[in-house]
């Protein structure tokens, strides 16, 4: 494919990495300017933090047709209202604003929006075709390292499995997650996010059968290791297999309502 750019990226995507490392945001908030070389305007997805410092960098990039935003989380949208202002009012479009079209034609790309509801209820991730090729902006529906947590109750983890079976359907398409690096293969990583699910899973059934009821007692059980700062995510996940499995067990006759989602 033509078009890449030293970096490895399309000569149509430049990343910029907003200042807020951490264990949930590993190296920060990945912010993507997009725009085709010579072209007027651009689109900025997922702004990030309430930084002046960043946003003021994003807007230098500028101008956009729009911010989009991948999920109402803060590391992602906090940063959209003052992007705008300082941008003298580009709209910001959100699917838990009701603001996003399916698809969208700016200045040689084209940007179609999918619904990958499951890390939380409101997520999207957003393929961009800039003419030579093409990328998936995941979000953190998908991320560039590790594996991602289902925020339940809004996070749904029956949602995230056909999210992730979605995004298993486009081999090869590169894939430029909310945090950390870019990835070659959507496809290919869905999938590993669906097998590290099922073996989740399966871990969690067999920590019920032992007698764990509780999302803390899951952790306790499948995660023994894990680093305090870290916890609270892994209770969210625990409570989303729990609630996924009632349902399940429920649905096939087993008494349901035995296990204690949190
Ligand atoms: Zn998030």
């Amino acid at each position: 494919m033509g078009g890449a750019a030293p970096d490895g990226l399309p000569s149509w995507v430049t990343l910029l990495r907003a200042p807020n490392p951490g264990p949930m945001t590993l190296d920060g908030t990945n912010t993507w300017v997009l725009r085709v070389p010579g072209a007027a305007r651009g689109v900025v997805i997922d702004p990030g933090p309430l930084d002046e410092g960043h946003l003021r960098r994003i807007a230098d990039h500028g101008p956009y047709e729009c911010i989009l935003i991948t999920h109402g989380h803060h590391d992602h949208v906090e940063g959209a209202p003052r992007l705008s202002e300082i941008l003298g009012g580009t709209p910001v479009l959100a699917a838990g604003s009701r603001t996003l079209p399916t698809s969208l034609d700016i200045d040689g790309l084209t940007v179609t929006t999918l619904h990958t509801p499951g890390h939380t209820s409101d997520s999207v991730c957003f393929l961009v075709d800039g003419g030579r090729s093409q990328a998936m902006f995941t979000g953190d529906t998908i991320l560039g390292r590790g594996t991602t947590v289902v925020a339940h109750p809004d996070g749904d983890l029956r949602a995230y499995l056909g999210s992730l079976e979605r995004l298993s359907a486009y081999e090869k398409v590169l894939m430029l997650p909310g945090h950390g690096p870019a990835r070659a293969d959507v496809a290919a990583l869905a999938r590993d996010y669906l097998d590290h699910r099922r073996q989740r899973l399966a871990q969690v059934e067999a920590a019920v059968a032992t007698g764990a009821r509780t999302a803390e007692e899951v952790v306790d059980i499948v995660y023994p290791d894990i680093d305090p700062g870290v916890r609270f995510a892994a209770i969210w996940s625990a409570a989303a297999q729990l609630d996924y499995l009632n349902h399940k067990n429920g649905e096939s006759g087993t008494p349901a309502g035995r296990l204690d989602p949190l």
